[in-house]
């Protein structure tokens, strides 16, 4: 390992957001999977959560860029068990509907702990993952067509997180605890 590598892997690691992540439910295309977690990775997200029924490991492809490598992708077996998670951890969780009743996702604080749930390329989040969140949000739509590919909301939404932490000056300080930093460290290090 490069001296210069070893530093670029530092600085990334001391932006990383550990209270800003996703929740994608039942989002089961590899393309769809590695494009989030790519934009994942561009605004700092440190572990993404997904629901997978079958249990299996989830399958990226060369869409994700590699960051695969460096954004966790934890595997809940049920969307219970993974809201439970994430709210035990004091995030605030915000699904991602085409509702009437939802707000406009720029009317989210998300320099707060925040989840921002995605749902099923067909189907989207289910009444259940809604009713365990604190919230819905959606990006207006103002075109013939009524959703977007979901890796694009995800990007959308993540990128408006990442404007709000960037001008609260979260990314201008190491956000993950020691332990936790030097843990990971010597994780990717050895990638
Ligand atoms: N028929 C589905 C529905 O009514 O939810 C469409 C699913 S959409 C193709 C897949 C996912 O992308 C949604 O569950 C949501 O997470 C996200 N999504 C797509 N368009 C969105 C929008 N305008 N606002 C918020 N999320 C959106």
């Amino acid at each position: 390992m490069t001296e210069a590598r070893r530093r670029r892997i530092e600085e990334v690691l001391r932006r990383r957001q550990p209270d800003l992540t996703v929740l994608l439910e039942n989002v089961h295309k590899p393309h769809n999977l590695s494009a989030i977690l790519r934009s994942c990775d561009a605004v700092g997200v440190l572990e993404a959560h997904a629901v997978n029924p079958t249990g299996g490991v989830p399958t990226f492809n060369e869409t994700s860029g590699g960051s695969h490598k460096w954004v966790y992708l934890r595997v809940h077996p049920d969307i219970q068990t993974a809201i439970g998670h994430l709210r035990e951890q004091g995030f605030r969780i915000y699904a991602t509907a085409l509702r009437e009743d939802a707000q406009d996702f720029r009317e989210v604080d998300y320099t707060q702990s925040t989840a921002i749930l995605l749902g099923a390329e067909k189907w989207g989040v289910s009444e259940e993952a809604l009713a365990l969140s604190h919230g819905a949000i959606k990006i207006p739509m103002l075109g013939m067509v009524q959703s977007l590919n979901v890796s694009v909301a995800a990007a959308v939404i993540l990128f408006e997180a990442q404007r709000q932490r960037l001008k609260a000056g979260l990314y201008e300080h190491p956000r993950l605890n020691p332990e936790l930093y030097q843990r990971v460290l010597e994780d990717w290090l050895r990638k």
